[in-house]
């Protein structure tokens, strides 16, 4: 059985741009190896939006370096970027980004949710990228709902959404770079089952709803355990009716430098990110 290392609890909303109120539940900044190959994890909402004419989010900002995964549950985001790319996320879709040598964007809400307004709750994910691959090109894929597995639990526990990874005989559409899963998990309240995480990789539960025991500690909504990278079994008691989001990743065992939205490997190479980001290198947003 895997080992606990850390729970994260109370931690309070702060806003990023005027759209995603977000709960930052770990970030590389505190615990590199620890979390490693994950980065940082930005819980946002739940929470409610009034309906407006404005379209709140964040604006023009660059990324080197890693990937951005944001998984869109209620509410819907927008997006647009120096590649001239664009789209829209919506509930139950994935957008998996690999910012790579560098992708210039900006993150709003949809016009249509702006305008309706409504609960709101999703989550992103930054994933690092080995040494060899954090300048390699930029790329999207957009995953919808309807691409991602749903896999059901034994004796009625509940269902998996396979979105990264492989659930024993599933696997999810996610294209990954070094191995890892991601698991969007519904659970029924009563059940106790184990679920695979394999030995040497890091393991990290968030719960998002409900009450859950995982290897024997309680986690209430918006709290998270990161449990080490020996053992493989995760046993999970489920409490009450509960979403859960699952990560399992090998670790990267390199240095982590990172400034802001920039993750690197060194100093020299923060710098010359910053230098590319403000000479124009990464590219602009067209107007
Ligand atoms: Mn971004």
């Amino acid at each position: 059985m895997k080992r606990i290392q850390r729970v994260v609890r109370n931690v309070q909303p702060h806003w990023v741009g005027d759209g995603f109120p977000v709960r930052s539940l770990f970030s590389y900044g505190e615990e590199a190896a620890e979390v490693s190959p994950f980065l940082l994890l930005d819980y946002g909402g739940p929470y409610e939006f009034s309906p407006t004419d404005h379209q709140r989010g964040v604006g023009e900002h660059p990324h080197r370096g890693f990937e951005t995964v944001t998984i869109v549950y209620e509410g819907s985001l927008e997006h647009h970027d120096s590649t001239g790319s664009h789209g829209t996320i919506g509930p139950g879709d994935v957008q998996w980004m690999t910012a790579g040598s560098g992708v210039v964007h900006a993150e709003f809400h949809s016009r249509e949710f702006a305008r309706t307004g409504g609960p709101f709750e999703m989550v992103q994910l930054w994933v690092n990228l080995p040494a060899r691959q954090k300048m390699s090109p930029p790329g999207y894929q957009a995953i919808t709902s309807s691409q991602i597995p749903r896999v059901d639990l034994p004796q009625g526990a509940g269902t998996v959404r396979v979105i990264a990874g492989e659930w024993p005989g599933t696997t999810g559409p996610a294209r990954t770079v070094t191995p890892l899963c991601v698991f969007d998990l519904r659970l029924t309240a009563g059940h106790e089952w184990t679920a695979p995480a394999p030995e040497g990789h890091t393991t990290i539960v968030l719960v998002q709803h409900g009450r859950v025991t995982v290897n024997g500690q309680s986690l209430a909504s918006g709290e998270l355990a990161i449990l080490g990278r020996s053992g493989t079994d995760v046993l999970i008691h489920c409490e009450s009716e509960a979403m859960v989001l699952m990560l399992t990743g090998q670790p990267i065992d390199e240095p982590v430098v990172g400034h802001g939205p920039f993750v690197m490997n060194t100093r020299e190479e923060i710098r010359q990110a910053i230098h590319d980001y403000q000479t124009g290198r990464m590219g602009r947003l067209s107007p």
